[in-house]
């Protein structure tokens, strides 16, 4: 049976829409990516997560996805950000560019295929404000360029705003004046801005300046992707401006549709206010990283739609990292029933492809994260049951079938980038972060276990049994297994943090 075919719901036509390929079999997806002044918080970092799954998908059902995430580093924010630490603006770019590299390491983002920045695509940003001037929708004033927004007829399409709800944008000169008066209309907005002193430039026709925000997008991306191209993404927040702008120029440059399909990734809140670095409530990804696991991160992320609201507190992160040890430890226990062992061909327990079959009704369905994790999570519960409780006497059958089961988490997982490390080494690693969080005596612990096993080799159960209350009252949980005694950190009190 073929997965169902994939819908996506189209901002700019407010409803689901097949996914039409404009290449048979391939997909060619722009992301907006971060302006590098500063670090990451975890609202950039779910939006960015989001559209590293929702291409993993695209990709595990065989389309040849050109994935485009660029980086904003010619702007005012960055600018300023230098003139605070002291910087050339380009350095402080790049600095930031390796700190996100290093940031979305730790939460296992695929690489884009190609990550353009503003300042080594000057030449195609120019020639675009040129082509836009030639048709007329754009106009040069004192060394700045403008679109004449009056000029396009479908501007506020996407975000469905009118002309006349417009705030009109300024721009600050030197003296506090501002730059209105040098716009014909007050919604018009830069392409091109001529340099103050002491800011970097590149020459132009019109002045010494640097690009306005939105025109870099629509330089890179038809150069990477073509004129009109499948998907477009970014966070809510972008609409408007930004996107509406992007639509504007690429559309009055080119004649053509700019994209198919507009997709825009929902808010990360923290304590009920949007994290946004205007607001000053961000919590930084590498903060976050540096409490728990990236994966455990990107597993809170998927427990929502994409273009749903999700709220965020410690005690949330804190849960998702104690669901993952499950898995983990489910998984863990699974290889080492299989490992190793032939279980011979013939019948298997139920229907493991059920799992699999749901997975994609949900990932179909404009990528329903929550939907597919729920879908995993009944693989695991299954698998769980067969180890723990076969339902069927037969062990070849119930080796068989956990060896399908298995192998289905590996397929599933990797689509949501789950999952792609040894369990006992997640395990540990996890152990010893909490075992540091807690400020657990790991002499102790060794120590302790050491004196029941002793008093289990002298048949004194009453003692190994105090034994193990005592590691308990650490925190600590013991496991007997037939390589000897393993032990954990207990989850549950690290979820009441
Ligand atoms: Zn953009």
């Amino acid at each position: 049976m073929s997965p169902p075919a994939i819908r996506v719901f189209n901002t700019l036509a407010q409803q689901k829409v097949p996914l039409a390929p404009i290449v048979p079999g391939k997909l060619g997806i722009y992301v907006c990516g971060p302006t590098v002044y500063s670090f990451i918080h975890l609202g950039n970092a779910r939006t960015f997560t989001s559209f590293d799954v929702i291409v993993r998908y695209l990709r595990s059902r065989g389309f040849e996805v050109r994935y485009v995430r660029n980086f904003t580093d010619v702007d005012d924010k960055i600018i300023k950000a230098a003139q605070e630490t002291g910087e050339a603006p380009q350095a402080l770019a790049d600095r930031f560019i390796a700190e996100f590299q290093k940031d979305v390491a730790g939460l296992h983002l695929i690489e884009p295929d190609v990550s353009p920045k503003v300042s080594t695509h000057l030449p195609e940003i120019i020639a675009i404000i040129q082509k836009l001037i030639a048709n007329g929708v754009a106009y040069e004033s004192n060394g700045d360029v403008y679109f004449q927004v009056s000029k396009f007829q479908g501007y506020g399409k996407l975000s469905r705003k009118k002309l006349d709800e417009l705030e009109s944008g300024t721009r600050e000169l030197a003296g506090g004046d501002t730059l209105k008066e040098l716009k014909r209309e007050p919604y018009d907005f830069a392409l091109w801005k001529a340099a103050k002193p002491g800011e970097p430039s590149w020459p132009s026709p019109w002045s010494a300046g640097r690009p306005g925000w939105h025109i870099e997008c629509s330089a890179m991306s038809s150069k990477y992707l073509g004129e009109t191209f499948d998907l477009h993404g970014g966070g809510l927040d972008l609409i408007f401006p930004h996107h509406e702008n992007e639509i504007a120029q690429s559309e009055a440059a080119s004649g053509k549709t700019l994209c198919h399909c507009w997709m825009h990734g929902n808010f990360l809140d923290l304590e009920g206010a949007k994290m946004s670095k205007s607001l000053g409530n961000v919590v930084r990804l590498r903060d976050a990283l540096a409490k728990l696991d990236g994966e455990a991160l990107r597993y809170f992320f998927l427990s929502t739609h994409y273009r749903q609201q999700l709220s965020f507190s410690d005690k949330m992160l804190a849960d998702a990292e104690t669901r993952l040890s499950y898995f983990y430890e489910t998984l863990k226990k699974t290889d080492e029933r299989v490992a190793g062992k032939d279980f011979g061909q013939g019948p298997v327990h139920g229907e493991p492809e059920r799992f699999e079959r749901e997975f994609h009704e949900q990932m179909s369905d404009d990528f329903n994260f929550s939907g597919a994790l729920a879908a995993l999570s009944g693989l695991f519960n299954e698998v769980n049951l067969l180890c723990d409780k076969p339902p069927v006497k037969d062990k070849a059958v119930v080796g068989r079938t956990l060896v399908a089961l298995r192998a289905a988490v590996g397929r599933l997982a990797s689509v949501l980038g789950l999952f792609q490390d040894e369990p006992a080494a997640w395990l540990l690693r996890r152990r010893e972060r909490l075992v540091v969080a807690r400020g657990i005596d790991t002499a102790k612990v060794d120590a302790l276990i050491a004196q029941r096993q002793a008093a289990r080799a002298a048949k004194d159960f009453a003692e190994a049994d105090r034994l193990r209350g005592e590691l308990k009252a650490m925190n600590v949980e013991l496991m007997d297994t037939p390589a000897g005694a393993t032990w954990k950190v207990i989850p549950t009190l690290q979820a009441e943090d």
